[in-house]
């Protein structure tokens, strides 16, 4: 063996290889190690000059590339490559796009959604990406934000379970075997706690409400081993996360021992100096960066000077450099990096990318995700073309009972990009897929009619309306930070011969089926609404089609609750499909044919008006009256709701045990009866009341839920164990803890208070 320095020397200890790597490093490799660049630009100038660490959005080309500059440095350090791949593999041509993550929340189903991740991070791996920034632990508050696809909806428990199940699918068995990639936990912490929901807007937010509402999802996967965190762009209480001590250094470092690596989202430090002003210069705000524990800066390549001249006016020390640096090279040992730079695999790539199993799961997510919201006994079609049952393949295109004609209308009834929601293809993000996924991979609602109805049905296709235009932003093309502004909305001027066209398609036939929604231009960072209606002319549309007397069902394809007209609220039956993914239109049809059965519930609530916001179920206790002059407060669907094509009684909650240790459990059982002819997935919730609190408190919170299947006139007696432990709230103090007392147990299908049993227990003092 020749002169291997010891840092080469898989055999020696991690530590040891790091300390001997940090002993041989320059300054400016230390500064540039912490920086995660992007590629768009190229990626020479990153790897030769600024040293960088890891590189981000780069295209298939540019991962190769980096690959082969970074061989050639001087001390070999591999790159990490990160990229956001929050729903599949976003922005690879041809990888599996499954739903959003809202999608999956309405799954409520954490095997499924491990089952995603651990499939996504297969594909991940076989392509030089070794980090995806995933998952998105915000809790929506307000539906006017822009990113409300990317969480898992407005309540804390959901989104712990959900979050922790992608963590575990992403990070497999061990950052050792070669398909794991890293999961990143974000935006730590209260980013969405918007104001009017403007991205990223300050975000007026107590430690208090942070420990009660937004911390737990992030405990629940630090401990759940999520090896990154990536930090909002948002200050609260005039304090930049990116330099929140108490929230990096007291709480996640400290009270959770978290040893993970944290990166800052995009120019966090840059924002510091030029958006949110608080340093007067890059030296400054690099200093405090590392100093409040970042690892790694997300594109502020001005870290590079500033970091170093910060070194030499002694506002930073290098050994506070090393400490980050010595975190990110930790992890690129672990991963194996020098050993196997895990770079693009094309014999992977074939098997895996896009592969027909990955399609199976992806139709699986599809319709778990279809949240039946309400249904006037229309659905199934025809009474359905078979009994459904849960395992159907949706297959089942034999005869009808008689021939039927579908008139498939709305603008997104065919709309293949569209359906894929943010984070996908053409979203706008990676400029190396103009055109988006393919379009053969995908189903529209058009696609999945055509595909499923029986030989002897027609399906008809008008579009109905459009959505929107765009134009420039009238403050101009770019932001301060030279990052381009969305264009503008302009809705779409009505167009009554389009409306018509649809009109005749559901007058000559015996259902229409509606696809509206939101389209990329109203989703996503920077691209709050202020409104929730439908844009354009899909009100015009929807009306006009109610008008016809054709049974009309309604198909929401939108990256958020939308605010629905009258005309579509009294229609025959709607279904939610956030963006279900490429296979989502097979699914809305296999559904409506009643080829499957609807088991999606809603992680996150619909309002009647944008001016209800909030609407999250679980708001604290306290106001005047419990409405508004001019309209209710109840939202037009509610967190946990969603239909079947049978119905579900719930009877007999009983408390095993009325009173409880404080360490003790909880022990209930309730009776689930499917009482209809077709099959259910029954979403059982369970909600915790407490009932007098030393500080004001949630009304309810979701504690836990499962999913019983049940067959039709099938009767089954479920036992709840619920510790007490987890019947907390956050007390003036900051601290989580039990209050004894009355409680009560709320059990049922959704956190309407009308559909809930409930049940009294006391905690023991
Ligand atoms: C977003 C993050 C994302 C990052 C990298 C930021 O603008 O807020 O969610 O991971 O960009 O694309």
């Amino acid at each position: 063996m020749g002169q291997q320095p010891p840092y080469l020397d898989p055999a020696l200890p991690v530590a040891d290889r790091v300390t001997d790597l940090l002993g041989r490093m320059t300054l400016p490799e230390k500064v540039g190690q912490m920086l995660q660049l992007n590629a768009k630009e190229g990626v020479r100038h990153l790897v030769e000059d600024l040293h960088a660490g890891s590189i981000l959005h780069a295209s298939p080309e540019r991962v190769l590339e980096a690959a082969a500059l970074t061989a050639g440095t001087r001390l070999r350090i591999p790159l990490l490559v990160a990229e956001d791949c929050i729903h599949g593999h976003s922005f690879w041509e041809g990888a599996t796009i499954y739903p959003t993550q809202l999608g999956m929340a309405a799954t409520w189903d954490a095997g499924l959604v491990e089952r995603i991740a651990r499939a996504t991070a297969v594909e991940v791996a076989a392509t030089g990406v070794h980090w995806t920034f995933s998952p998105v632990l915000c809790i929506t508050r307000d539906l006017r934000w822009g990113r409300v696809s990317e969480t898992f909806g407005e309540d804390p428990h959901l989104i712990g379970e959900l979050a922790s199940a992608m963590v575990r699918g992403y990070q497999g068995d061990g950052l050792d075997d070669p398909t794991a990639i890293l999961a990143c936990a974000k935006h730590f912490a209260g980013y969405s706690e918007t104001q009017g929901g403007r991205d990223a807007s300050e975000a007026d937010i107590s430690r208090r409400k942070l420990r009660s509402w937004f911390l737990p999802p992030f405990e629940r996967v630090a401990e759940e081993g999520c090896r990154t965190f990536m930090l909002g762009y948002q200050s609260m209480d005039g304090v930049p996360i990116t330099v929140n001590e108490w929230l990096l250094g007291e709480v996640l470092r400290g009270e959770w021992g978290y040893t993970g690596t944290l990166v800052t989202d995009w120019d966090n430090v840059g924002r510091m100096v030029w958006e949110q002003k608080i340093y007067a210069d890059y030296a400054q705000a690099s200093a405090a960066a590392v100093r409040a524990g970042n690892d790694m800066v997300m594109t502020t390549s001005k870290f590079f000077e500033g970091a170093q001249e910060a070194v030499a006016e002694g506002m930073l020390t290098e050994a506070e450099i090393d400490a980050a640096v010595r975190r990110i090279l930790t992890l690129k040992f672990e991963l194996g990096l020098f050993e196997n730079p895990r770079h693009p695999d094309p014999a992977r790539q074939a098997a895996f990318i896009g592969s027909s199993a990955h399609a199976a799961l992806n139709l699986e997510a599809a319709r778990r995700s279809l949240v039946l919201l309400t249904n006037d006994g229309t659905l199934p079609f025809a009474g359905g073309l078979e009994t459904g049952g849960l395992e159907t393949s949706g297959e089942g295109r034999g005869t009808g009972p008689e021939p039927r004609t579908v008139a498939v209308v709305g603008p997104n009834a065919d709309d293949a990009q569209t359906q894929l929601g943010d984070w996908a293809g053409s979203s706008g993000q990676a400029d190396w897929l103009p055109d988006g996924q393919p379009r053969a991979m995908i189903r529209t609602v058009l696609d999945g009619f055509r595909e499923k109805v029986p030989a002897d049905w027609t399906v008809s296709y008008a579009p109905g309306a459009r959505i929107l235009d765009v134009g420039p932003d009238p403050e101009g093309e770019f932001f301060p930070d030279g990052q381009p502004r969305p264009e503008v909305v302009v809705p779409a001027a009505p167009d009554p011969a389009m409306v018509a066209e649809a009109v005749a398609a559901a007058e000559a036939a015996d259902y229409v089926v509606a696809v509206v929604g939101d389209r990329i231009e109203l989703i996503g960072e920077g691209k709050s609404t202020a409104t929730l209606e439908l844009v354009g002319d899909q009100v015009a549309l929807l009306d006009a089609l109610a008008a016809t007397g054709t049974p009309l069902v309604v198909v929401v394809i939108s990256s958020k609750p939308l605010v629905l007209p009258p005309s579509a609220l009294g229609a025959a039956a709607i279904v939610y499909a956030a963006n279900p993914g490429m296979l989502g239109g097979t699914a809305v049809a296999e559904l409506l044919l009643g080829l499957i059965e609807p088991t999606g519930r809603l992680p996150l609530s619909f309002a009647r008006h944008a001016g209800q916001q909030p609407t999250y179920y679980n708001q604290v206790r306290g106001q005047h009256g419990t409405r508004y002059a001019d309209l209710t407060q109840s939202p037009a669907f509610a967190f946990g709701e969603g239909l079947s094509y049978t119905t579900v009684t719930y009877t007999g909650l009983e408390l095993l045990t009325g009173v409880v240790e404080p360490d003790g459990t909880v022990r209930a059982r309730v009776t689930l009866t499917n009482t209809g002819s077709r099959p259910a997935l029954e979403t059982l919730q369970v909600y915790v009341s407490d009932t007098v609190t030393s500080v004001t408190w949630a009304e309810k919170e979701l504690k836990a839920y499962e999913q019983v299947a049940l067959e039709p006139g099938e009767s089954r007696q479920i036992s709840i164990e619920l510790p007490v432990s987890v019947c907390t709230l956050v007390d003036a103090r900051g601290h989580r803890v039990v209050e004894p007392g009355r409680f009560e147990l709320l059990v049922g299908p959704s956190s309407r208070n009308e559909a809930l049993l409930r049940a009294e227990f006391t905690v023991k003092g």
